[in-house]
C-alpha cells in the first residue's frame, strides 16, 4: 500500500479529492452518483476509482439494483481497513485510543486503567501497544496513518503569545513534547498535542452527554479541575491556548493562593483532594457516604455553590444551555442537583430556563473520540463536529 503524495495517476488531485470528499460526505456510492455529486465525467471518474482502488483508498463491491432488473452495479466506498486518523488520551489514571478510517468512521476504540504516577514514556508505549493490538484484531493498516492527536494532562499554552515560565507547567510542556516526539517517530506524520480534559470535553460534547448540541461547558470535577467549551461546533482555544481551564476561575477574592497565581480557584474548593480534606475521608467511596449526611453535607453544598458560581459567568456570557459535568465530583451523591439548583438561582432567566446539567458520559472514550476529531480537524478532511460510528 503506498501512502497519499505521490503522482497523481488517473485524474488530478482536485479529482481525487472530490471523490473522496464526495465519500466522506455521502457515504456508499454507486459510480453515477459519484459522477453527479462531483461534477465530473463518467470518465474521469472511473480513471480515478482505477487509480484509489489500486491505493487500497477506495473498494468497490457489486450490490444489487433496487428492483432486481438491470446489470448489479458496483458501490464505491472508502476503505475501513486504513487507519488514517488516531486520537489518544493519556490520563493521570487511564489511557484510552481511538481510529478512524478516511471517511471520518471511527473504527476502533480501546482503554484501560493506568497507575497514577505512570511516565509519559511507559504510558505512550503502552498506548502504541494497545494500538497494535487493535490494529491485528481489527485487521486495520496503521502504515497509512495521517494525522495523530494525542491529550495528556496539565494546562498546554500556545495561541500567539507564551505567559512566563513556570516550573510545575513546565514540567508539563516537557512531557507533552516527550509524548509528540514518540507519535511523530512512531507515525511520522503530524501529531498535536493538547491538554486531555479539553479533549474529554469534545468527545463529550459530541458523542457523549452533549451529543446533538452545538454549545456546551463540560467541566471535569476529579483530582483537577478542567473543562472545554465548545461554542457554535467549535472547541474554544483562547489565547494561550487554555480555554476551559475553569479550575482557576477565582469563586473567593480572600481564598487561598493557587499554584496558578490566582487566588481563591474552584480547585482549591471543589476537587476531590479538597472534599477529602475537608471531610477527613481517604477515598471516593467513604467520601460518597461521608457527603449524604452532616457535616460532610455542608462541604458537598459549598464545593457546588463554588462550581455554579464559577460557571455563571461563562454559561450566561457565552449563552451555553448545556452544561456537562464528569469526573469522581461531579457523581458524588446530589453534587449535579446541587449545582443545578444554585445555577436556577443566579442565572437570568433566559439562561435558567434553559438549562441543562447532565452528567458526563464518563466511560474512559471521550478524551481519545475528542482527540480524533482534533486530528481530522488537523488533517482538513472535514468540518462536522461529530465522528460516524461504525456499524457493529
Ligand atoms: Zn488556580
Amino acid at each position: 500500500m503506498t501512502r497519499s503524495g505521490e503522482p497523481a495517476r488517473g485524474g488530478s488531485a482536485a479529482s481525487r479529492a472530490a471523490i473522496l470528499g464526495a465519500l466522506r460526505r455521502r457515504g456508499p456510492l454507486t459510480r453515477q452518483r459519484l459522477a453527479a455529486e462531483t461534477g465530473l465525467s463518467r470518465a474521469t471518474v472511473s480513471a480515478v476509482l482505477r487509480a484509489l482502488t489500486e491505493d487500497g483508498q477506495v473498494r468497490e463491491s457489486a450490490s444489487r439494483v433496487e428492483g432486481g432488473r438491470g446489470r448489479p452495479s458496483s458501490v464505491v466506498t472508502v476503505n475501513p481497513a486504513r487507519a488514517e486518523l488516531v486520537g489518544i488520551e493519556l490520563g493521570r489514571a487511564h489511557l484510552a485510543v481511538a481510529v478512524a478510517d478516511g471517511a471520518d468512521t471511527v473504527v476502533g476504540q480501546a482503554g484501560h486503567e493506568m497507575p497514577v504516577g505512570t511516565s509519559v514514556t511507559a504510558a505512550t508505549a503502552e498506548a502504541l501497544e494497545l494500538l497494535d493490538r487493535l490494529a491485528a484484531e481489527r485487521g486495520l493498516d496503521l502504515s497509512v496513518v495521517r494525522s495523530v492527536a494525542v491529550g495528556t494532562p496539565g494546562p498546554k499554552f500556545g495561541g500567539t503569545g507564551r505567559p512566563s515560565p513556570d516550573l510545575a507547567l513546565a514540567r508539563f510542556a516537557h512531557d507533552r513534547a516527550e509524548v509528540a516526539n514518540l507519535l511523530t517517530a512512531r507515525f511520522r506524520c503530524p501529531v498535536r498535542a493538547d491538554n486531555n480534559t479539553r479533549y474529554t470535553a469534545l468527545g463529550e460534547a459530541s458523542h457523549g452527554a452533549g451529543a446533538g448540541a452545538a454549545n456546551v461547558v463540560c467541566v471535569r470535577l476529579d483530582e483537577g479541575v478542567g473543562g472545554g467549551v465548545v461554542v457554535d461546533g467549535s472547541l474554544l482555544s483562547g489565547q494561550w491556548g487554555t480555554a476551559g481551564e475553569f479550575g482557576h476561575v477565582s469563586v473567593d477574592p480572600a481564598g487561598a493562593r493557587c499554584a496558578c497565581g490566582g487566588r481563591g480557584c474552584l480547585e482549591l474548593s471543589a476537587a476531590l483532594p479538597a472534599l477529602l480534606t475537608a471531610t477527613g475521608t481517604a477515598g471516593a467511596a467513604a467520601l460518597a457516604e461521608a457527603v449524604t449526611t452532616g457535616p460532610g453535607r455542608a462541604v458537598l453544598e459549598r464545593a457546588a455553590l463554588a462550581t455554579a458560581q464559577a460557571l455563571a459567568g461563562p454559561l450566561t456570557a457565552l449563552d451555553v444551555p448545556v452544561l456537562v459535568l464528569g469526573g469522581r465530583v461531579a457523581r458524588l451523591p446530589g453534587f449535579l442537583a446541587a449545582v443545578g439548583e444554585t445555577l436556577q438561582d443566579l442565572l437570568p432567566t433566559w439562561c435558567a430556563a434553559g438549562l441543562s446539567v447532565r452528567p458526563a458520559a464518563d466511560d474512559g472514550a471521550a478524551g481519545a473520540l475528542g482527540a480524533l476529531i482534533r486530528a481530522r480537524a488537523a488533517a482538513e478532511t472535514g468540518t462536522a463536529l461529530s465522528m460516524k460510528r461504525m456499524k457493529q
